[in-house]
């Protein structure tokens, strides 16, 4: 009964964009895979779904299942309850009943904190600090914020008067053991809570911001999250998705910032586009995800956090996924929800509208850094690299598409900084052994003996080579490079002696005098080298 109450193509039409194709099938992009083209056809006729590359198919409730990860009386649930069917709970049917329960829980508090933050005389000052961020009473009921009293045992009190099980409170996070005496308290204590909803708009788990005029302001962190648990998994959950993902389709796009003010300002300024990721940077779980509604993303960086790291990291996104990551940067220090306040929603839809890709982004800054006044040519050396050494984390074996986008990306990056697309491919060929040495180092399972082992990039080997060979060299050198710029720790220390032992000038004049443990030094920094250089050249 809930099956034939339950539309296929508007059910799995809600979790993926499904478009007609042909007479009565309909296509779109497979959410079990990853799938560059849409394989994955419904059909309603029969109430069959199938993917034609990974094979996957079934009714409206295996897709529920498979796809909210859930088991079949769950999926049962969720149909019934859209399909506004009650459904008896049958013990039969219910067997995993955990997470069902979990949910309740959160739902429970949800409601009890948003009730609180409406009508309780304990959250005056949340309301007033909510108000004086220019949050609209409509907004804040759409997006379900609450507030946590300061107490410390207010929502265990509730839960009792309830009946609700505190045990499932403690598992979602919401209460804690105390740690000096046995007892529990409440994990959020003078909080703006803002429910964390998933893609159906069940609440599964809270971000909680301090009340700036809390007292415990100062020493408690500013934000701070529901453990992950089985329903709540920071690096995934994406703020306000439940309500943007109806508006991406017809924006074409989807905007990411950092604050769920923001992702609320955004929707009641009419940008409903936008969603925010956990306080993580967005990662390739996070555009798996996305891909469902869209593959064209903008990350909003704030002008002072869009720092290097970020933007290599989107660089990475961007050529190893099949999608589009565009980077906007907001004016000098401007939020979006300051900026959509100050300028109102067309200044913020600009900066939207005036995105780059992340390449274009990333070869600016190259470009910027070797023009500057002064630059030397081992600083446009570096700045190229910095952005040829993200292109080279793209694996060797990498997916045609994959390699088109590089060809592609090498072709624009070489008319920018003038240089053939040759030289470009040669030098991310010398850069990927050092790419792969560092993914090494980063594997806590590798010794460092494995590390010395590694083969060293052909471009240190050939530094270290020239710099013995010419040890008039060894003085230029210690002004332009440092050993730390090398990756290799055999050449690192190659390097380091002959720095030490081959510039004259590094001499203190107290070593001519040098008593025998510091001779002993020099031989043994001899040794070493010798050894070193043995070792790597196969001598
Ligand atoms: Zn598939």
């Amino acid at each position: 009964m809930v099956k034939e109450a339950s539309d296929i193509v508007e059910i799995v039409g809600s979790y993926i964009s499904l478009r007609p194709a042909g007479q009565m099938t309909f296509k779109g992009l497979c959410p079990f895979h990853d799938d560059h083209r849409p394989s994955f056809d419904v059909d309603p006729k029969r109430g069959r779904y199938r993917c034609w590359s990974c094979g996957k198919y079934g009714d409206v409730i295996t897709f529920v299942q498979e796809y909210e990860k859930v088991d079949f009386a769950e999926a049962l649930e969720i149909l019934a309850k859209r399909a506004g069917i009650n459904l008896e709970k049958n013990e039969n049917l219910v067997q995993n009943r955990l997470r069902g329960s979990m949910l309740d829980s959160v739902h429970w508090a949800s409601d009890q904190y948003h009730q609180c933050l409406q009508e309780s005389s304990l959250a005056a000052e949340a309301r007033s600090y909510l108000s004086s961020r220019g949050l609209e009473d409509e907004i804040i009921r759409q997006f379900g914020l609450g507030f946590a009293p300061r107490r410390g045992d207010w929502l265990l009190e509730l839960a009792h008067n309830d009946g609700v099980d505190v045990g499932m409170l403690e598992q979602v996070g919401l209460i804690g053991q105390k740690t000096d005496k046995p007892g529990l308290y409440d994990r959020f204590r003078e909080r703006i809570m803002f429910p964390i909803r998933n893609v159906l708009g069940n609440p599964v788990g809270f971000g909680g911001r301090i009340l700036p005029s809390s007292s415990m302001a100062e020493k408690a962190p500013k934000y701070y999250n529901s453990s992950d648990s089985t329903l709540f998994s920071k690096s995934e959950q994406l703020y306000g998705i439940d309500l943007a993902r109806s508006s991406i389709a017809k924006a074409g796009f989807l905007a990411v910032v950092e604050g769920y003010t923001d992702v609320m300002m955004s929707h009641q300024m009419g940008i409903c586009n936008v969603v925010a990721t956990m306080g993580t940077a967005i990662n390739a779980r996070h555009l798996r995800q996305l891909r469902r509604w869209t593959n064209k993303i903008v990350l909003v960086f704030d002008a002072d956090t869009g720092g290097e790291l970020g933007v290599d990291r989107a660089l990475e996104l961007f050529v190893t996924n099949d999608m589009e990551l565009l980077i906007a940067t907001l004016p000098e220090n401007l939020d979006p929800c300051d900026l959509l306040l100050r300028d109102g929603p067309e200044s913020f839809q600009k900066v939207l509208d005036t995105a780059v890709d992340a390449l274009e982004f990333k070869l600016t800054r190259v470009l910027l850094e070797a023009n500057k006044a002064g630059a030397t040519l081992e600083t446009k050396r570096k700045a190229t690299d910095s952005l040829l050494s993200v292109l080279a984390r793209i694996p060797v074996e990498a997916s045609p598409s994959s390699q088109l986008k590089l060809e592609l990306m090498l072709g624009r990056v070489g008319k920018k900084l003038g240089i053939s697309v040759e030289t470009l491919k040669a030098r991310i060929n010398e850069l990927r052994p050092k790419a792969e040495s560092r993914k090494v180092e980063n594997n806590n399972t590798s010794t460092n003996e494995e590390l010395r082992r590694a083969k060293p990039a052909p471009e240190e080997k050939e530094l270290v080579e020239v710099l013995l060979a010419n040890s008039d060299l060894v003085k230029r050198a210690r002004l332009e490079i440092s050993p730390d710029d090398l990756n290799h720790p055999g050449l690192k220390q190659v390097i380091t002696v002959c720095m030490i032992y081959l510039t004259k000038t590094w001499y203190p004049t107290w070593m001519r005098y040098a008593p025998v443990w510091v001779t002993a030094r020099l031989v043994r920094g001899w040794w070493i080298l010798l050894t070193k250089v043995g070792e790597i050249w196969n001598l």
